[in-house]
């Protein structure tokens, strides 16, 4: 994988008298405050990104709810649920943090193939808005919850309407093969068994058919199948109020097309307009990705058979999405590289004890030295959120930008933070 693009093509970062800004304030600032690795974010890019999205789909009365898996930030959720938006929730976990961000359980809406009992009674004393339901064992198991409880559960049956997304094989969801949803096949059957469970109130269905999605084909294909089930299930006499199209909108990693949200829109428009449900959009990356960039420093350089490698302090415990799906993403040094430099090609690697352990190869840096420092771009989606300790690694620290102004909003974990949880003497003692 080579990756040919070295200065910023999203909004909120550019090079500003020979440095990477992001909005008013230079990356060296925050570096050399804070260290590095760290993850810096944009608030303002978030704003931009809600309103291009927002503005397209409100006039359909479309409500969005932020998949906050992508990035469960304290600071970002309130960024996000002051401009409206709901969430969508895969754990009880998520479930707290969003309630931490002051988010209403009447926004939240409860995904995910394996609700255990006890996210499910939470859920439930939490009063969020819907869940989505994955399978008749998990209908069963709600029906009882909210039973002991004394209270009737909304739910919307989650389909799986076999569109492939055209989308990288870990990421697609919404094929047969895939564990997602149920088999389009027997909606009807089981829409018939949840209306007779006594706890359960069935009002919809929904889809998500996969993520960084960037031609409308698949949605259309979705929303259509959608379409004719709601018609399907409203002929037998059942009720269907509410329609969750999922998430899954694309954003450009580098100089790949995004998704174009007023076509997809219309897309909506178009298949659904007419079905006299309440819409709901389960958008996670496309609100946030491009808010983020992971700032690393070089430590090492060294050349292996005619290749060179720069050996940089953050790691695939940092940001594993080019481990896990062959990701590249952008990377931006944060000084701005003069016209007479001449671009060296070299493999971005990090420390860990992994070949994985690989940000891609770059045909336009600069020649790097020890101690300079990039930005990995497009990193605020599915980034800090599956980061990991291994190699024993702390946790990385965030820092919000708003402006001219800069906080940071995780602190940075320690080794102590992570040894407090071992209970070293215990086994010793065995
Ligand atoms: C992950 C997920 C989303 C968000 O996907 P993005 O590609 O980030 O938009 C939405 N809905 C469900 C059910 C998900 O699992």
């Amino acid at each position: 994988m080579d990756s040919d693009i070295s200065r910023p093509h999203v909004d909120c970062f550019s090079y500003e008298d020979g440095k990477l800004h992001v909005e008013g304030v230079a990356i060296e600032t925050i570096a050399r405050e804070y260290g590095t690795p760290v993850y810096i974010y944009s608030a303002e890019s978030v704003r931009r990104r809600w309103k291009l999205l927002s503005d397209a789909v409100t006039p359909l009365g479309v409500q969005i709810c932020y998949a906050m898996k992508a990035n469960n930030n304290l600071s970002l959720l309130r960024i996000l649920a002051g401009l409206g938006a709901g969430v969508d929730l895969v754990s009880g976990g998520e479930l707290e943090r969003a309630r931490v961000a002051g988010i209403p359980g009447e926004k939240m809406v409860f995904s995910g193939v394996g609700k255990t009992s006890e996210e499910i009674r939470a859920a439930l004393e939490g009063e969020v808005h819907q869940l989505n339901v994955e399978s008749v064992e998990e209908l069963k198991v709600i029906d009882e919850v909210a039973g002991a409880l004394g209270k009737i559960a909304t739910v919307v049956l989650r389909i799986n309407p076999d569109v492939d997304a055209g989308t990288h094989p870990k990421i697609t969801t919404g094929t047969r093969k895939n564990k997602f949803g149920i088999d389009y096949h027997q909606v009807l059957a089981i829409y018939e068994f949840a209306a007779r469970l006594p706890h359960i109130n069935v009002v919809g269905l929904a889809v998500h058919i996969g993520s960084q999605i960037t031609d409308l084909t698949p949605f259309r294909q979705s929303f259509e199948r959608l379409s004719g089930l709601v018609e399907m299930v409203r002929q037998r006499g059942y009720t269907v109020e509410r329609l969750d199209l999922g998430g899954g909108l694309g954003v450009a990693y580098g100089a790949g097309q995004r998704i174009d949200v007023e076509a997809y829109a219309k897309v909506i428009g178009d298949t659904l307009r007419d079905c006299d449900c309440a819409l709901t959009i389960e958008p996670g990356r496309f609100l946030i990705a491009e808010a983020g960039a992971l700032i690393t420093t070089v430590i090492y350089n060294k050349e292996t058979d005619g290749e060179r490698f720069s050996i940089v302090d953050a790691g695939m415990n940092d940001l594993m999405r080019p481990a896990l799906y062959d990701a590249l993403h952008p990377v931006w040094p944060i000084i701005e590289p003069t016209a007479d430099q001449r671009a060296t090609p070299c493999h971005l690697v990090g420390p860990v004890c992994e070949s994985s352990d690989t940000f891609g190869r770059f045909t336009s840096l600069p020649r790097l030295k020890r101690g300079d420092r990039v930005a990995i771009g497009v990193t605020g989606a599915y980034s800090a959120a599956m980061a990991s300790t291994y190699n024993a690694r702390p946790l990385v620290q965030k820092v919000l930008v708003n402006g001219d102004r800069y906080s940071l909003i995780r602190r940075k974990q320690t080794v102590a933070d992570q040894l407090r949880y071992e209970l070293a003497d215990a086994g010793h003692a065995l």
